[in-house]
């Protein structure tokens, strides 16, 4: 089996004024420059994005990556509050969270929407990091495996590859609510991902990272790591913190 490197993503959302997102920045920088330049895992922080400068260079030269967490379709134009991924690669970003179920809720976006702003992304040069995940009712009415991979064919980009894209699975409903899949749920719905990956991309699929996120804590991190199909984790609240942060890290090790 393709041996593949775990990501541990921050995404930090809507928080932090200026001199907090430094802080934070600059104490993950900090603690992963101690962890020595051969840790076995990357770390990728993705503050809002007037936080991004600020961001990219406080972590510069740590191995700390900057992503943004959402991005327009088009290379720029009349998208009043909108931000390109040229514009994110500009500023220092490596990497884009696109189809977050918060804003597939809160904004509405489609399957066929974030599939063409992972694209554009992609065009720009930028990584993606592509999120699906059911709903508690979809789960409850037993259409885990059908949504996510109904979600996977929708939003995959065109030219993924194991290099520029990475698939976060994040149950809606233990993304913020501090109730986490097990490790044996986790599994379950991420090696029905990696099979439908096989389907869509072939061999590239045992290459490509599949992150699980939803209230992963340095107590819960190790044991969803260690499952075969667990690749990393996309993090939400527990980025905030650099002590939890970090010690999601370590249990990447
Ligand atoms: C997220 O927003 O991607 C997330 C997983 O949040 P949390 O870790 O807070 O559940």
């Amino acid at each position: 089996m393709t041996a593949r490197r775990p990501l541990i993503a921050g995404n930090w959302k809507m928080n932090g004024l200026a001199a907090d997102g430094r802080a934070l920045a600059s104490g993950v920088a900090e603690q992963r420059k101690t962890m020595g330049a051969d840790a076995p895992f990357d770390m990728l922080v993705c503050p809002p994005y007037v936080l991004i400068p600020a961001v990219v260079a406080a972590v510069a030269g740590s191995g700390v990556e900057v992503g943004g967490q959402d991005c327009h379709t088009a290379e720029k134009g009349a998208h009043t509050g909108d931000v390109s991924p040229a514009m994110l690669k500009d500023a220092g970003c490596d990497y884009v969270i696109v189809g977050h179920s918060e804003r597939r809720t809160d904004h509405g976006e489609t399957d066929a929407l974030v599939k063409a702003k992972a694209e554009a992304a992609l065009a720009a040069g930028l990584k993606v990091i592509v999120c699906i995940g059911e709903t508690l009712a979809e789960r409850e009415a037993g259409l885990t495996l059908d949504v996510n991979r109904r979600q996977l064919n929708g939003s995959l980009p065109a030219g993924a590859s194991a290099e520029n894209c990475v698939i976060a699975y994040e149950p809606v409903w233990a993304i913020g609510t501090g109730k986490v899949a097990t490790p044996e749920q986790a599994q379950e719905v991420h090696a029905a991902i990696r099979s439908e990956l096989k389907g869509l991309v072939g061999g590239v699929a045992e290459g490509m990272r599949i992150l699980y996120g939803g209230s992963m804590k340095p107590g819960n991190a190790a044991e969803l790591m260690a499952q075969t199909d667990i690749d990393g984790g996309l993090i939400g609240g527990a980025a905030l913190k650099v002590e939890d942060f970090i010690g999601i890290a370590e249990a990447a090790r």
